[in-house]
């Protein structure tokens, strides 16, 4: 069996089609502008569909680190390093996909999954492409590494980073963070400072940065983040044993989640994993929603930026980075995108939590999402549908107790106790 990835694959401009073997430091065409990403041939996969599907199979039940990440185990697909054993992991990925018929009942519809991406090591989606791009940057060898963030880019970098032996830069929107997320990026070593302005000006605080000293951007600029994450759409149909659900649904920040699993999925297509591909429908919050506007008001041509107001902070963006890649992706699979309101965010995460599952806020975009796409006919009650829950539910307890007041203290009393068993019970 070949080893895959012993060419490192050239980065593509989306806009004007420009290759790069070096890319400049801010991961922008230098000809257009535009975002890059990994071009991907059927022919950096030396192994058929059959032969792929066994062999990933196969690796869980390896010893080896890369085997056991949930990104590198599919490195057929991932052609980024010389040798996936150079990889930095925290055995990413693998994240389990839960039944959730109380909110399929309640959304109106039979078939009803969430994969949720919570249980990755740091607690979001962001390890699977965190665990890509910071293995490509010690490979160039790069000391520092920094992001901005909304807080799980920065926790997940940190971990990384910390693993890797690295320097790490966070650089945070002040006071608008969630404390899990604060407290991980602290815990994990890495510098970590808030400026006094919001996610959109720390990033472009950040690009002046790179731009005179020799740090290494992990923001999701960064194509080989995408790379990694995209690795969830394969897990995602490995769990499904290769049936195709109708519809995968998706919070939107920054869009290089949606823009990552697209990918993904038109690559499975294209060397004959699959034969169709979900309709990937991206849900923002109503209050950070530029793309549902470029949708609406300008047909995907035009993205105005909006000033972002949010609680489910990780979606509070105002000025995404991936929006074409993601235009692109409600395209190609005919998918929607819609927006919810803080009311609605709210309900679908307790629902989640009545599950037993629990997610963070952005998360639950997804079922308050769903349901409106159920009341307007886009999603059929026998439609399989599946919900990407991004983060985990202890990433912002802040928000759950603001939301919902824990019951008052009650006398030491176990007299009172069954009286409240037996209110509760009427
Ligand atoms: C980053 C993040 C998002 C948004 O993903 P994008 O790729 O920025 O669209 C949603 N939910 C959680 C929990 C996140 O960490
Ligand atoms: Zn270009």
């Amino acid at each position: 069996m070949p080893e895959a990835g012993l060419t490192q694959p050239e980065l593509r401009c989306i806009g004007c089609n420009a290759t790069f073997a070096d890319p400049a430091r801010d991961f922008r065409c230098i000809h257009c502008g535009d975002l890059l990403e990994v071009a991907y041939t059927v022919e950096s996969s030396p192994v058929g569909a059959p032969a792929l599907e066994t062999l990933w199979r196969s690796r869980k039940m390896s010893l080896d680190p890369a085997d056991q990440s949930g990104v590198w185990r599919f490195r057929e697909m991932l052609p980024i390093l010389p040798d996936a054993r150079a990889a930095v992991t925290l055995r990413e990925g693998n994240t389990p996909v839960y039944p959730m018929p109380r909110c399929a009942r309640s959304a109106g519809v039979d078939h009803l999954l969430a994969k949720h991406q919570g249980m990755n090591p740091t607690g979001s989606f962001k390890d699977t492409g965190m665990t890509a791009a910071l293995s490509v940057a010690r490979l160039k060898g790069f000391e520092w590494v920094g992001c901005a963030s909304t807080g799980n880019t920065s926790a997940s970098m940190a971990a990384y980073a910390a693993r890797a032996g690295m320097r790490a830069l966070v650089l945070l929107p002040e006071g608008k963070i969630a404390w899990g997320k604060l407290a991980q990026s602290v815990d994990y070593g890495a510098h970590t400072v808030q400026l006094k302005t919001d996610f959109d000006g720390c990033v472009n605080v950040l690009i002046e940065v790179v731009r005179r000293y020799p740090l290494y951007l992990l923001n999701s600029m960064n194509p080989y983040r995408l790379e990694g994450q995209k690795t969830a759409a394969f897990e995602l149909m490995e769990q499904l044993d290769w049936q195709v659900p109708d519809h995968l649904i998706v919070p939107g920040g920054n869009l290089a989640n949606s823009s990552a699993l697209g990918k993904g999925f038109v690559e499975m297509r294209s060397i004959g994993l699959i034969r169709t591909l979900p309709r990937i429908s991206i849900i923002q919050a109503a209050g950070a929603n530029p793309l549902v506007r470029c949708m609406k008001e300008f047909g995907g041509r035009r993205m105005e930026p909006v000033k972002a107001e949010t609680r489910a902070t990780a979606i509070r963006i105002g000025n995404p980075a991936s929006w074409k890649k993601a235009v692109a992706v409600l395209r190609e699979t005919g998918g929607a995108c819609e927006q919810v309101s803080e009311e609605e965010i709210a309900a679908a995460k307790q629902e989640i939590g009545a599950e037993g599952i629990g997610c963070e806020p952005a998360s639950a975009a997804t079922l308050a999402g769903l349901k409106n796409l159920v009341r307007s006919g886009f999603v059929r009650r026998a439609d399989s549908v599946v919900l990407l829950l991004t983060g985990h539910c202890l990433k912002d307890p802040e928000y759950t107790l603001d939301m919902r007041k824990p019951a008052l203290a009650i006398d030491a009393d176990p007299a009172a106790v069954i009286q409240l068993l037996e209110a509760s019970g009427a």
